[in-house]
């Protein structure tokens, strides 16, 4: 507690910051900042959104956990609780956001965990000894069974990951249906990859809540992907035009700016 007690009293100490950190929060108070965004990250303490983002107070809802999960709404139905949802109310209906951003990144360790079982995926046999298993058997078992359509003899056959051929991935984020192409130039180890077809699925979650359900139809609600590169502070957006994640900067932002534009009306059935 030594390291957040010290931050505590310097930031007590910086009058001049305080003074306007309270100032920024009483113009969300009387409503004079509508936030933009709600954006789903993982808890890893190397993924800082803000920062990356260069987000100010009052622009973005912020829901963590480990590994970017969404909970698909069926998991509601079956009874299953958790706060996601929860937030996709507080931010979508109740403050009226109409972006949400579900960011996955690399050496996600929670993703790493769902890979590791994918073969037993069954989040009723890890209740009792390791949480963070169940929690990611539970809500990443789509991410599993797409996967595992895509490489049907993995477990017994890694080595059809030696393959240099693109991951084609199919997935709907509210707009049409697309089929994304996980990275292309075979940069990234077959985890990383893997993380990054799990954060599209759990993109793609965020429609099945009804709630949400009358805003995509009409195309005020939009679903986007993004993934954070812990080993070089890249951060890439996933392009429905381009079909793959893109890096963000100034030659792709055009782009990422009209398919955020484009992309996002007629929700699909699931
Ligand atoms: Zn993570």
């Amino acid at each position: 507690m030594n390291k957040i007690l010290r931050g505590v009293i310097k930031y007590n100490k910086n009058v001049a910051d305080r003074v306007k950190f309270v100032s920024d929060m009483e113009k969300v108070t009387k409503q004079l900042v509508q936030p933009k965004s709600v954006f789903v990250s993982c808890m890893d303490c190397r993924v800082l959104p803000s920062k990356f983002v260069s987000s100010k107070i009052g622009e973005i809802y912020f829901l963590r956990n480990a590994g970017n999960m969404v909970p698909h709404y069926d998991a509601y139905i079956a009874g299953s609780i958790s706060s996601e949802g929860g937030g996709l109310e507080l931010g979508c209906i109740t403050n009226k956001i109409r972006n949400v951003v579900v960011c996955g990144h690399s050496d996600c360790k929670a993703a790493y965990a769902l890979f590791d079982i994918r073969n037993k995926c069954d989040h009723t046999h890890y209740l009792h000894n390791s949480p963070l298993r169940t929690w990611v058997a539970l809500h990443g078992v789509r991410t599993v069974d797409k996967f595992s359509q895509l490489y049907p003899d993995n477990v017994e056959h890694p080595e059809v990951f030696d393959s240099t051929e693109p991951m084609v991935f199919p997935v709907n984020l509210g707009g049409q249906d697309i089929d994304a192409i996980i990275d292309p130039e075979n940069k990234f180890c077959i985890q990383d990859k893997f993380s990054q077809l799990h954060c599209l699925e759990q993109a793609s979650h965020v429609k099945t809540y009804p709630m949400l359900r009358e805003h995509l139809i009409s195309g005020d609600l939009h679903i986007h992907a993004m993934w954070f590169d812990v080993y070089t502070g890249n951060v890439y957006m996933f392009s429905p035009s381009r079909r793959t994640f893109i890096l963000v900067d100034d030659n792709s932002i055009e782009t990422l700016l009209q398919d955020a534009a484009e992309y996002g009306t007629q929700a699909a059935d699931d």
